[in-house]
C-alpha cells in the first residue's frame, strides 16, 4: 500500500486559520496589533521568495508585516543599527532576519543582537537554551513546523526510534532535541556527514527526518517498511523543487511521507506566525 501523504499544505492553513482567529480576539482585548519586522540584505531570488510568502502569510492572518530592505553591501555596523532600532521599536513583536546574509557579514553576531523577546526564529542562543532545557519560549519554525505534523497524523512517537540526517543548529539538532524531550520520548539518533554506514542507521528508524539538503539522498533501501518519513529538504533542481527524499520510490515502502513542495516548508511559516503572535501576546 502506498504511504500516507501527509498534507503540510492543509496542516499549514488550518494553524494559520486558528493564528487569525486568536490574532483578531487579541486585537478585540487588547488593541495590540501582532507585528513582525523581516530584514533582507541584498536580493537573492530565494530569499525574495521566502520574503514575500512571510509577508503575504502574515497579512492574510491579520498579522501587520515590515520588510526592511538594505542593500547588498549593507555593512555590519548599519544591520546591527536597524536590529538595535527594531529591538526597541515596542510596536514590532518579532524580528526576522533573513538567511543567507551576504558573506562580508557575521550572521552569528547579527543573530545573537536580535532581542530574545523578539527572535521569533528562535535562532538566539537563549532561546536555544530554553528549548533544549525543555521550557521554550519560541519553538524553532521548521522542527516545530515537523513535530506539529507528527502530531496532527497520530504518529506514535514514544519509545520509538527516530533518526535525524542533518546536525545544523536550525534543523537537524533542534528537531532532534524536540524528539526527545519529556512527553515526546523518541529514542533519538542524529545522523550527519561523517556517519558510518548512515544506510543502515536509517533502516532502523521508525521515524526518519531529513536535513541535509541534498536532493532525493534519501534512497528506498535505506526505510524500515512502515517507518514516518519527514523531509525537510528544500533544493532547486531545474527549476523543481526537490526534497532531500526519493518521494516516489520511499513511498512504496513508508507509511506516511511528507512531500516537497507542500510539505514541511508551509509548516515553518505557520509556525512563525504563532510564535508572533506569542511574543505580541506577551507584551
Ligand atoms: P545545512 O547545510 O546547515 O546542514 C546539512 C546537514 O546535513 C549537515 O549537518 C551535514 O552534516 C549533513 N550532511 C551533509 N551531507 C551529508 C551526507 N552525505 N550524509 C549525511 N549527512 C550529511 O542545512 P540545513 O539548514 O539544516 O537544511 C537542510 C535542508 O533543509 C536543506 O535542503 C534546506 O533547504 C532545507 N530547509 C528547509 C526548511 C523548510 O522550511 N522546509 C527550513 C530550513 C532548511
Amino acid at each position: 500500500m502506498p504511504a500516507q501523504i501527509i498534507d503540510g499544505k492543509a496542516i499549514a492553513e488550518s494553524v494559520r486559520n486558528q493564528v487569525a482567529a486568536e490574532t483578531q480576539q487579541l486585537i478585540r482585548d487588547t488593541g495590540i496589533v501582532p507585528h513582525l519586522a523581516a530584514v533582507l540584505v541584498g536580493n537573492d531570488p530565494a530569499s525574495e521568495v521566502y520574503v514575500r510568502n512571510k509577508e503575504r502569510a502574515c497579512l492574510k492572518a491579520g498579522l501587520r508585516s515590515t520588510l526592511h530592505r538594505l542593500d547588498a553591501a549593507t555593512t555590519q555596523a548599519d544591520l546591527l543599527e536597524l536590529i538595535a532600532a527594531l529591538n526597541h521599536d515596542r510596536s514590532v513583536h518579532g524580528i526576522l532576519v533573513q538567511l543567507p546574509l551576504p558573506k562580508h557579514l557575521d550572521a552569528t553576531q547579527i543573530l545573537d543582537a536580535v532581542l530574545p523577546t523578539k527572535d521569533v526564529d528562535a535562532f538566539h542562543p537563549e532561546n536555544t537554551g530554553l528549548m533544549f532545557q525543555g521550557r521554550p519560549r519560541f519553538l524553532p519554525c521548521t522542527p516545530a513546523g515537523a513535530m506539529k505534523m507528527l502530531e496532527v497524523s497520530n504518529v506514535s512517537i514514544a519509545g520509538r526510534h527516530a533518526v535525524v540526517i542533518g546536525r545544523s543548529d536550525i534543523v537537524g539538532k533542534p528537531m532532534a532535541a524536540l524528539l526527545v524531550q519529556k512527553g515526546v520520548d523518541a529514542t533519538v539518533t542524529i545522523c550527519h556527514s561523517r556517519t558510518a554506514d548512515i544506510g543502515a542507521v536509517c533502516r532502523t528508524a521508525d521515524i526518519l527526518i531529513a536535513a541535509v539538503g541534498i536532493p532525493e539522498f534519501v534512497k528506498s533501501d535505506m526505510i524500515k517498511p512502515g517507518a514516518v518519513v519527514i523531509d525537510v529538504g528544500i533544493n532547486r533542481v531545474n527549476e523543481r523543487l526537490v526534497g532531500d527524499v526519493d518521494f516516489t520510490a520511499v513511498s512504496a515502502v513508508a507509511s506516511a511521507i511528507t512531500p516537497v513542495p507542500g510539505g514541511v516548508g508551509p509548516m515553518t511559516i505557520a509556525m512563525l506566525l504563532q510564535n508572533t503572535l506569542k511574543s505580541a501576546r506577551r507584551c
